[in-house]
């Protein structure tokens, strides 16, 4: 049925972009997928509704990945479900765009427990039966904000270039148990979270963009399913950027 036949996946922060990208692409190729969001019920149930119209299973979660108890709540369900969890996409994630000298503490900690501590929650929730079962895929979707750093974005670049950090810790902590864990370092991409950029900002990031244009989710999506699937079997530790060029 497609490389990821029968395989589960878990992808966070689906309702939208990205993820709901990589979520559709996982199913069309034949996974079982389970998602969680924050707010975006009805989106979450056309979601649900598409991906089962795709011949596979779905689940939805309403759960905030900041909440560790939460993560693991959803990771058991969807074992007991699924039968097993052969991938989880670390892609939940938001901005808080400001300077420095105006940043809250609250903008700080908001953007570092979504962004970072939601990835570590859900690998923690995941990881130990993905080493019982000795095989499985981490992909954590981070930013060349994390590998250049953005100004405007002190407590987004920290975010993932941290996420960086531990997708690389990750890799070599699990890879003896046949879990690999890769990163997609991702430029400007069209999505809500790109729209509410200031048209002077998306100008100056146009100007700096190799190819000349922005991604769209299907230039995300495919090397996602890709990294999740056997065919990426000797890959671990990797951050691919899909960036049309800018952080080289
Ligand atoms: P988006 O359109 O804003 O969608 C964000 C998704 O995350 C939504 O489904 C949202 O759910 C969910 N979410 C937010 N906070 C959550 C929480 N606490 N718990 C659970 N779910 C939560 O974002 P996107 O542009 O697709 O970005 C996806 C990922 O790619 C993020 O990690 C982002 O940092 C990264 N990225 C994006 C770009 C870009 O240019 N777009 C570039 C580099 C990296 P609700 O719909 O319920 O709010």
């Amino acid at each position: 049925m497609g490389d990821l036949a029968s395989k589960g996946i878990i992808v966070t922060g689906a309702t939208r972009g990205i993820g709901r990208a990589i979520a559709l692409e996982a199913a069309r190729r034949g996974a079982n997928v389970a998602f969680n969001y924050l707010q975006s019920e009805a989106r979450a149930a056309a979601l649900k509704e598409e991906i089962e119209g795709l011949g596979v299973r779905a689940m939805a979660f309403r759960a905030d990945v900041g909440d560790l108890k939460a993560a693991r709540e959803m990771v058991n369900a969807v074992k007991r479900e699924f039968g097993a969890i052969d991938g989880l996409v670390n892609n939940a994630g938001l901005t808080r765009d400001k300077l420095l000298v105006m940043m809250t503490e609250e903008d700080w900690a908001e953007v570092l427990r979504v962004n970072l501590t939601g990835a570590f929650n859900f690998a923690r929730a995941a990881a130990f039966m993905m080493m019982k079962a000795k095989r499985g895929a981490i992909l954590n979707v981070t930013s060349i904000s994390g590998l250049i750093g953005m100004a405007g974005q002190v407590n987004y670049s920290a975010a993932k270039a941290g996420l960086i950090g531990m997708t690389k810790a990750m890799a070599k902590e699990l890879g003896r148990m046949g879990v690999r864990v890769n990163a997609l370092a991702l430029g400007f991409i069209e999505t809500d979270m790109t729209a509410a950029l200031p048209e002077e900002n998306r100008q100056a990031a146009l100007a700096m963009i190799p190819l000349g244009r922005f991604g769209t989710v299907a230039d995300v999506a495919p090397t996602a399913a890709y990294l999740l699937s056997d065919a990426a079997s000797y890959i671990t530790g990797a951050v691919i950027q899909i960036d049309g060029g800018l952080a080289m």
